[in-house]
């Protein structure tokens, strides 16, 4: 018996009842088929009714009041904490700061680190299939301090070209950030390889898990990445909450980002002492409700098991390599799917990405159109646009059917109009 035998299946037929969006009926009465789940998730009625609970019975401001209700708030808001350090196996709850979302972290990390340690004569490796949040802040970084980046290109079947990372990263080399799963070609890149690489040569490793946290399990001692990002709305929870990860040593020598209430421990008119992690960077009311929000979707997820979401979705992939290469004209993005997570990007000769996400549309078929944030990548691949779906726990079968069906009538309706 393989170890993947031992996974137990999950049934997404079943999982799509705690799913209430998934029942509605859209554009001329058509089921809706949810394909956008890289873009951002639904979310289950157990964490609809967690942020209910929260604001009917336990709502108040964390870390203030003396009174019952502040200390409600509070414990659920720190048990969310604990509950993400258990996900990610982080050694201690203080090394997770939450934040906005994937893109907040980045730049927390740009603006606070970046700032602090990062001078002209360092060099900092990205790759070209990074997200726009993994590219710019780093540019702006690098007009503040004069540094240089590097991208690492991609080999054509749309796998890192290691080669090229190995022959970019050197002694000058201070950060590599770098996406786990790319949100277009889906590719996993393999991060405890460029790990060892980046610490043999002193340098810091930034992951962005924002497409890899919510459909695979990680263990961040394991890793030993220095910096994970991610962003709560990927994985079931509410928008406007995401993390930051960091190495308890590289927190406490990072200087806080904003300023204000809960930052600080002492305030005085000529200045200010910065409170103990993680309130250092949580500065303001916090998002206290999504917060538990996401507490409530690890929850979910947890239940499920990372590893049937995972395998899920590899089926699912495969099941959509098949039935697209049987459609003349597409061209898929990115690897084989036994190298790639759920995520199918592709074009359709002579249709602009745009018209195919429009046409899908009418069966009641969402997917994503467009450079997906990710234009560099995209002129890489010498295209201005793609289509991109991606899947979670909730997808059948019968949802790539739907979406094979659509690209065939779109296929049919371009021809039409020629
Ligand atoms: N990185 C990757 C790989 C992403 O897919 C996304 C979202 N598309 C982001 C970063 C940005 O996430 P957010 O918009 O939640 O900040």
């Amino acid at each position: 018996m393989s170890a993947l035998d031992t996974v137990p299946k999950l049934d997404p037929h079943a999982l799509r009842n705690d799913f209430p969006i998934l029942n509605s009926r859209i554009r001329a009465d058509k089921p809706l088929v949810y394909l956008d789940n890289a873009a951002s998730t639904q979310r289950p009625r157990k964490v609809i009714q967690t942020l209910v609970d929260v604001y009917e019975n336990y709502y108040a401001n964390v870390h203030r009041g003396v009174h019952w209700l502040s200390d409600q708030s509070t414990d659920r808001y720190e048990n969310a904490r604990e509950k993400v350090q258990n996900f990610i196996h982080a050694a201690h709850s203080h090394e997770v700061i939450f934040t906005m979302g994937t893109t907040a972290a980045i730049n927390l990390v740009a603006r606070t680190w970046g700032d602090q340690e990062i001078h002209a004569c360092d060099e900092i490796v990205l790759t070209v299939m990074e997200h726009h949040s993994n590219i710019v802040p780093w540019q702006q970084l690098a007009e503040r301090r004069g540094c240089k980046l590097r991208f690492a290109d991609i080999r054509d079947d749309g796998q890192l070209d290691m080669e090229e990372f190995d022959r970019l990263i050197n002694e000058k080399t201070r950060l590599v950030a770098i996406v786990d799963v790319s949100n277009v070609l889906g590719t996993s890149n393999p991060l405890p390889q460029i790990i060892k690489k980046a610490h043999t040569l002193g340098a810091l490793v930034l992951v962005d898990a924002a497409q890899s946290i919510p459909h695979s399990p990680l263990d961040m001692q394991q890793l030993g990445a220095d910096f994970l990002v991610f962003s709560g709305h990927k994985m079931m929870g509410p928008s406007g909450i995401g993390v930051l990860y960091a190495r308890e040593q590289i927190l406490e020598n990072m200087p806080p980002f904003f300023g204000g209430g809960s930052m600080i421990r002492r305030v005085k008119l000529d200045g200010f002492e910065t409170a103990e992690l993680p309130a250092k960077f949580e500065a303001g009311t916090p998002p206290i409700v999504s917060a538990i929000g996401l507490g409530a979707a690890i929850d979910y997820l947890e239940e499920i098991g990372l590893r049937s979401i995972q395998e899920h979705e590899r089926r699912l992939t495969k099941r959509t390599h098949l039935l697209l290469s049987q459609v003349s004209g597409v061209r898929i993005l990115g690897p084989a799917p036994e190298k790639k997570a759920g995520i199918v990007s592709f074009v359709l000769e002579g249709v602009h990405a745009h018209d195919v996400a429009q046409i899908c549309d009418r069966h009641g078929v969402a997917i994503r159109a467009g450079h997906h944030c990710a234009m560099p990548l995209h002129k890489r691949l010498k295209i201005s646009a793609s289509s991109r779906a991606s899947f979670y726990v909730y997808n059948t079968d019968e949802d790539i059917d739907k979406l094979v069906e659509a690209l065939i009538d779109a296929k049919q309706i371009i021809r039409r109009g020629k």
